[in-house]
């Protein structure tokens, strides 16, 4: 990230010293500007088309510190979070897409998986409640410490879940959006039952039916989502995709809404940083956002 404002302690200082000259963002103030406020004005505009554009592209852009570093400029030590400004502008561009498409805002899982719980708890005091994580083994170190203080902490297990996994996630998680096949259905109603807890649980669907990929196959998802109402109940809310990469993922997206409406559930968990207009334009009731929101990741997740 590069970061183009000089501290903002000068312009703050400025402003208690000038408290009648209105306060302008700290960079132009530091800089002589020989080409004065033509060029100002110039700049802003291009930043603001940057802005706008990176909200129609699904693309989060660099953080936005010069849209959103006034406000901290008067407050004594305190300091623009990129993280908080990228958070800052995720909701108001889901909002929007939202808006656009005539649709409720949906919900936006944080897909925190190779973060750190330090950015985690970020959220967490800015209010962000429902956090994506793909495995067992990670969420189990991180979340537990965070529940002590947000309690409210909601975890969605959005990665491939192996059989031996099924108590543990069963103990940690509130939504296991994964389940994708027989004998992880076995397992997931057994550790119901071992645990004496039951967590919400979304059906996976594989909807480009990519041989590499997790979830029940197009063909076999409407028997295979009937057997888990059978077996689970209401405890089966929806549904859950990853659409393949490199094809428009509308049309699966509404293959995905039309699936959930046939068996009356009412959560579909689609969309990610770069798809996630397009599936709130499909009816998204979760979204499930990580590099958009954290930055790019530098580990892999399994
Ligand atoms: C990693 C992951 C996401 C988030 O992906 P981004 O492109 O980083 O937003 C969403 N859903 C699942 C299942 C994931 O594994």
């Amino acid at each position: 990230m590069t970061i183009r404002c000089p501290p903002a302690r000068h312009a703050a200082r400025t402003a208690r010293a000038n408290p009648a000259r209105p306060t302008t963002p700290s960079c132009r103030n530091t800089t002589p500007d020989p080409a004065g406020s033509a060029r100002t004005a110039a700049t802003t505009s291009v930043t603001r088309a940057a802005s706008v554009n990176s909200h129609t592209t699904g693309n989060p852009g660099p953080p936005r510190r010069d849209l959103t570093a006034r406000a901290h400029d008067t407050s004594l030590g305190s300091m623009a979070s990129p993280l908080l400004d990228r958070y800052t502008a995720l909701l108001a561009q889901i909002a929007a897409a939202a808006a656009r498409a005539g649709r409720p805002t949906p919900t936006l899982i944080a897909v925190s998986k190779t973060y750190p719980a330090e950015d985690m708890q970020t959220l967490l005091d800015a209010g962000q409640v429902h956090f994506g994580e793909n495995r067992v083994q990670e969420a189990a170190a991180k979340v537990p410490p965070l529940r002590a203080t947000h309690p409210g902490l909601r975890l969605h297990l959005i990665g491939g879940l192996q059989t031996n996994k099924a108590r543990d996630a069963t103990r940690l998680a509130d939504v296991i959006e994964v389940l994708d096949r027989p004998r992880l259905l076995d397992a997931l109603v057994q550790a119901q039952q071992t645990e004496g807890r039951a967590p919400q649980y979304l059906v996976q669907v594989n909807v480009g039916d990519e041989p590499q990929k997790a979830g029940v196959d197009t063909a076999g998802a409407d028997a295979f989502v009937a057997q888990c109402q059978a077996r689970l109940g209401t405890a089966v809310t929806g549904l859950m995709c990853i659409p393949p990469a490199g094809t428009p993922p509308g049309p699966h997206f509404a293959w995905l809404a039309a699936a959930a409406a046939r068996h009356g559930l009412a959560t579909l968990s689609m969309g990610m940083s770069a798809d996630f207009e397009d599936a709130i334009a499909h009816g998204a009731t979760h979204i499930r956002v990580g590099s958009a929101l954290f930055g790019a990741r530098t580990a892999t997740p399994a």
